[in-house]
């Protein structure tokens, strides 16, 4: 017996549904912001990752899954989607105005230490937004993913999370005060922080092994932009105020790559542990050109789905059930005819479950029951020989004998559908 792999699994079709509903919600609210669905292949080049989501990043590190394909070209499964949005952007620019508003959905591979909220294939929908300089675009992004999470059922359940992270210009030396810092308490910083402090010494700031009291007198890029980032940022606030949005300020959310402008925020959710962030964002105005593409700025924002739907409520997108269950008790004969009738049925629209072959009146009915259809519907011999079917209604129990010719619009008068 084969298993799966470890940190993957089945979606089994009693929560495929949520899935759906998930993806349909997300859809509807992307359509209503002009987004539109990019599909990018399952795999790309190491290097698309490895420049776009930084050398020194864990997720390059230690989490891709890397291979050498039978020519010999090393590939990647996809740890996350922006740089192929990127990719896809720089190879398409020429003949397309800006801006340029996508949406992606679907499976991300990492290897990584599984454990609730963290599997090696897990599932992120996300958005970029290319074009747009000003801080409307990162609060118009803002009261997307606010409004998707409202649509879900878990506004009240997450915390919006901003911060500034700077420019290159401002960064530089804010950063150097920063190492000086973390340098006058090296000793006290997890080993893993040690290391970044020469490579990586913002990632030190959202390091969860941290003691927070540690962390509580470092200085603060909030408190070091220059002239244009900060007027960027209280940009934001202002229109995040004026739309009524909330939001918290984290001076220590950070992102650890150069191309990272400006904006960064999270939503961030009680309950989750370590794996607290169901959304990541940010403005990377310098990445389009950071992978040989005409400067552009650009903001996007990646989900996880597995979080998501860990704190949706249970009831939202239960599997679909069947207008009504057709039972047929009879001979091979009686059989065949209701399957016509099943076809019939589902002509017009209704959703038909049956039990196919076998089954004596009792069994079938239990089946019927177990299907939570609303509706059975039963042919036998007797039915048959008057042109007539059996229709039960599931929950009074009330039966009533509906000549063929108008079954199917008696069903839907019964379901409360109009006919056609
Ligand atoms: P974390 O700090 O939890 O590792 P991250 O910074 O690596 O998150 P991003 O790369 O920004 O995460 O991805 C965006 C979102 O995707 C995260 O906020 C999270 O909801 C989800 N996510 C990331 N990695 C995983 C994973 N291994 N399993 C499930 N969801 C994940
Ligand atoms: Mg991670």
């Amino acid at each position: 017996m084969i298993q799966t792999v470890r940190g993957v699994r089945d979606i089994p079709p009693e929560e495929s549904g949520r899935w759906s509903f998930l993806e349909e919600r997300a859809r509807r609210i992307f359509a209503q912001y002009g987004y539109r669905e990019l599909r990018t292949p399952l795999f790309e080049r190491v290097e698309l990752f490895s420049r776009a989501v930084g050398e020194a990043t864990d997720i390059v590190e230690k989490e891709m899954y890397v291979f050498e394909d039978r020519g010999g070209e090393r590939l990647c499964l996809r740890p996350e989607g922006t740089a192929s949005a990127v990719r896809s952007f720089i190879e398409t620019s020429r003949h397309r105005s800006l801006p340029w508003r996508v949406f992606y959905m679907g499976p991300m591979f990492r290897y990584e230490r599984p454990q609730k909220g963290r599997y090696r294939q897990f599932h992120q929908i996300g958005c970029e937004l290319f074009g747009p300089e000003g801080p409307l675009a990162d609060a118009e992004m803002m009261a997307l993913v606010l409004r998707l999470l409202r649509a879900i059922g878990i506004g009240a359940a997450v915390t919006l999370e901003i911060n500034s992270l700077g420019c290159p210009v401002c960064r530089a030396p804010y950063r150097e005060k920063l190492v000086n810092h973390l340098e006058s308490v090296r000793s006290r910083l997890c080993g893993n922080c040690q290391n970044r402090l020469e490579r990586n010494p913002l990632r030190v700031l959202d390091c969860k092994e941290e003691d927070p009291a540690l962390l509580a007198g470092v200085p603060h890029m909030r408190d070091h932009l220059c002239a244009g980032c900060e007027s960027h940022f209280q940009g934001l606030l202002t229109h995040l105020d004026r739309l009524a949005l909330p939001y918290r300020l984290n001076p220590l959310m950070v992102r650890g790559l150069d191309y990272y402008h400006r904006t960064a925020f999270e939503a961030v959710a009680g309950g989750l542990g370590a794996q607290n962030a169901v959304a990541a964002g940010g403005r990377y105005d310098g990445l389009v050109a950071e992978m040989g593409g005409v400067s552009t700025p650009a903001i996007g924002f990646a989900m996880g789905m597995e979080r998501l739907l860990m704190l949706m409520d249970e009831s939202l997108g239960a599997p679909e059930v069947a207008d009504l269950y057709l039972v047929a008790v009879g001979d091979g004969v009686v059989e065949a005819e209701a399957v016509r009738i099943a076809e019939g049925l589902r002509e017009k629209g209704i959703a038909v479950e049956m039990h196919l072959g076998g089954g004596g009146m009792k069994s079938q009915m239990k089946h019927a029951g177990r299907s939570r259809a609303p509706l059975a519907v039963i042919i036998g011999q007797d039915e048959l020989t008057e042109g007539v079917a059996t229709v039960k209604a599931m929950e009074s129990g009330s039966q009533e004998r509906v000549a063929r010719g108008e079954l199917d619009g008696r069903i839907l008068a019964l379901l409360g559908r109009s006919i056609g």
